[in-house]
Formats: structure tokens, C-alpha cells, sequence
């Protein structure tokens, strides 16, 4: 009985997977075809400086408004995409875009691209991808930043920096996004030349109550300052926590107290860089 129940746990496949299986073969289908079609947007959330409430970048998240599933998110349709292999194309796309909408907005806000790990497997391809869009979209380089995670890092590829440090050269910047969820190294923000570092909202959502939470955003506060990169905290969703942050020494933040992920459509983007 025991070995039958151990069997059981081990049962590779249920009517549950193989629903999951057959939804995420459609869904890839359906995300090539969205490709192809022109389906895909891109939304836009701010980033701002805590001191002078203005805008400093928006960052580029990607929606996906499937024909009958409705908004799908992209931490469903993302990892689709880089297991098919639609990564390249769609996040190549998201480069271009982001530029010629930045290159509308009349003033100097930046725009912030997140990028796959795998658009870094074909490093000819990104790099030229980078400055095709910011020649064709006349968008100063220092207004674009990349946003990498640390999963990119761990692979520690010498073609990664390579890519890194062209990119760099052009004037594009830098973030390590996400920080402080996945194998964290402080030896990253030393070796990789970041202008940025996102604290992922993990850390955010707990900051008034929890001293683990408030001494690591301290932390990387201060290492960020002699490092001179900017700290963006993510997450911020209550004044109470926009006050925890800035105490701790955050300069920028990102969350839905000042202004969620909106599309292109939904502000004027000549409006001024003060929020509300
Ligand atoms: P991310 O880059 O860390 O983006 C921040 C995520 O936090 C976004 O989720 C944003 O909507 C959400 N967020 C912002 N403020 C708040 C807040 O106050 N509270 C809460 N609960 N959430 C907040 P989203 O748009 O669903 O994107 C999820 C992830 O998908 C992104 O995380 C990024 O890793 C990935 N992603 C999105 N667009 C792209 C893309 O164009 N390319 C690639 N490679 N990945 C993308
Ligand atoms: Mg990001
Ligand atoms: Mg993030
Ligand atoms: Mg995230």
C-alpha cells in the first residue's frame, strides 16, 4: 500500500498536467501568432525620485490581450516565449518600441527595457538590435536602460560582459533587476558595471514591520551610494511604505501608489514629469 502511494506520488502524468500541457502548446501557438500579428504592447510604469516626486524612467512591461483568454501576464507568457524560442524576436521588438515611444515623450525621461537572458545567447543580434533603435528612433543612449536579472549573471559567460561593456560604451545603461530574490551575490554589483539596482518587492511589501527586510534595503542603500548606482525600491504601494523606504536611504521608487503600468494611450506624455 505504502509503495502504491509512493508510486502514486511519482505519477508523471495527470488529467491536470496534461491539460496544462495542451493550454501551454496553445498558448505558444497563439503568442507566435500574436507575434506575427502585432498583438503585443507595451504598458508603462514610472520610476520616480523619492526627493523631487518627478518621473525619472518609465519601465516597458509586456502585455498580451489574447483574443479570448483575456490579459494574460507575462509571468505566464514570458517563460513560454523563451522556452519556444519567440524570446529574441519578442524582446528585440520590446527594444524598438520602447525607443520611438520614449523618443515621443518631450522631455528627458528615460525608458527602462527589460531584457531575457536569452536575447544574450545571440550577442551580435542584441547589440545591433540596441543601436538600430536608438539611431532609428533619435533617442539619446543615456535615456535607455536595460534591466538584467541576476539568473544572467550566474552563468558568468565572458560574452555577457563582452555585451555589457559594448552596450555600455554606446552609453546605454545598465539595472540588476529583481535583486535580492535569486542567488544574490554582492560580487555582481562589483564586477558588472550596473548604474541601477532594483530591490525587488519582495523586501517592500513587509518594510514597517520587519527588521530583516528594512537592514537589507539599508544595506543596499549604502553600498549602492558608494558604489554611486541609483537604488529603485519596487512594490511601493502605501504612503506607510514610501516613508519606510526613504528613510532607509532610497532615492527612486516604483510601485502603484504612484501610478501603475498604463499604456502608451492612457497619459500624455508631455504633461510634465511631477506626479500627483
Ligand atoms: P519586473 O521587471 O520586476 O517588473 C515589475 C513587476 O511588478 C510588473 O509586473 C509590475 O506590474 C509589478 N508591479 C509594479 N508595481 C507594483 C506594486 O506596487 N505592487 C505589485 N504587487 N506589483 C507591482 P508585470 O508587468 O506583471 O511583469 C512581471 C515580470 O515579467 C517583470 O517583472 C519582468 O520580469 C517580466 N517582463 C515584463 N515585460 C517583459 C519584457 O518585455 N521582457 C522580458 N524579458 N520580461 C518582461
Ligand atoms: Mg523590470
Ligand atoms: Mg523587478
Ligand atoms: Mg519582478
Amino acid at each position: 500500500k505504502a509503495k502504491a502511494a509512493g508510486r502514486n506520488t511519482l505519477t508523471f502524468f495527470n488529467p491536470a498536467m496534461a491539460e496544462e500541457m495542451l493550454d501551454r502548446h496553445e498558448i505558444e501557438v497563439d503568442l507566435r501568432k500574436a507575434c506575427d500579428d502585432g498583438a503585443l504592447e507595451l504598458y508603462y510604469q514610472p520610476i520616480i525620485d523619492l526627493k523631487t516626486h518627478e518621473i525619472v524612467t518609465r519601465e516597458a512591461l509586456m502585455r498580451w490581450h489574447h483574443p479570448t483568454r483575456g490579459m494574460i501576464p507575462p509571468g505566464v507568457f514570458i517563460p513560454i516565449a523563451e522556452q519556444s524560442g519567440l524570446i529574441a524576436a519578442m524582446g528585440n521588438w520590446a527594444i524598438r518600441q520602447a525607443c520611438k515611444d520614449a523618443a515621443q515623450w518631450g522631455n528627458e525621461i528615460g525608458v527602462s527595457v527589460n531584457i531575457s537572458p536569452l536575447q544574450f545567447r545571440e550577442p551580435r543580434r542584441i547589440v545591433e538590435t540596441v543601436k538600430d533603435a536608438l539611431i532609428a528612433s533619435h533617442l539619446g543612449s543615456h535615456r535607455l536602460t536595460l534591466e538584467v536579472t541576476e539568473s544572467l549573471l550566474i552563468e558568468d559567460n565572458k560574452s555577457t560582459l563582452a555585451v555589457i561593456d559594448e552596450l555600455r560604451a554606446l552609453g546605454v545603461r545598465f539595472a540588476l533587476d529583481d535583486f535580492g530574490t535569486g542567488y544574490s551575490s554582492l560580487a555582481y554589483l562589483s564586477t558588472y558595471p550596473f548604474a541601477q539596482v532594483k530591490i525587488d518587492q519582495s523586501f517592500t511589501r513587509n518594510v514597517h514591520t520587519n527588521e530583516a527586510s528594512k537592514a537589507i534595503i539599508e544595506a543596499v542603500c549604502q553600498l549602492a551610494r558608494r558604489l554611486s548606482m541609483n537604488v529603485v525600491v519596487e512594490g511601493i504601494e502605501t504612503e506607510q511604505q514610501r516613508i519606510a523606504v526613504q528613510l532607509l536611504g532610497a532615492q527612486r521608487a516604483q510601485g502603484y501608489l504612484f501610478g501603475r503600468p498604463e499604456p502608451l494611450s492612457a497619459f500624455s506624455p508631455d504633461k510634465g514629469r511631477k506626479i500627483a
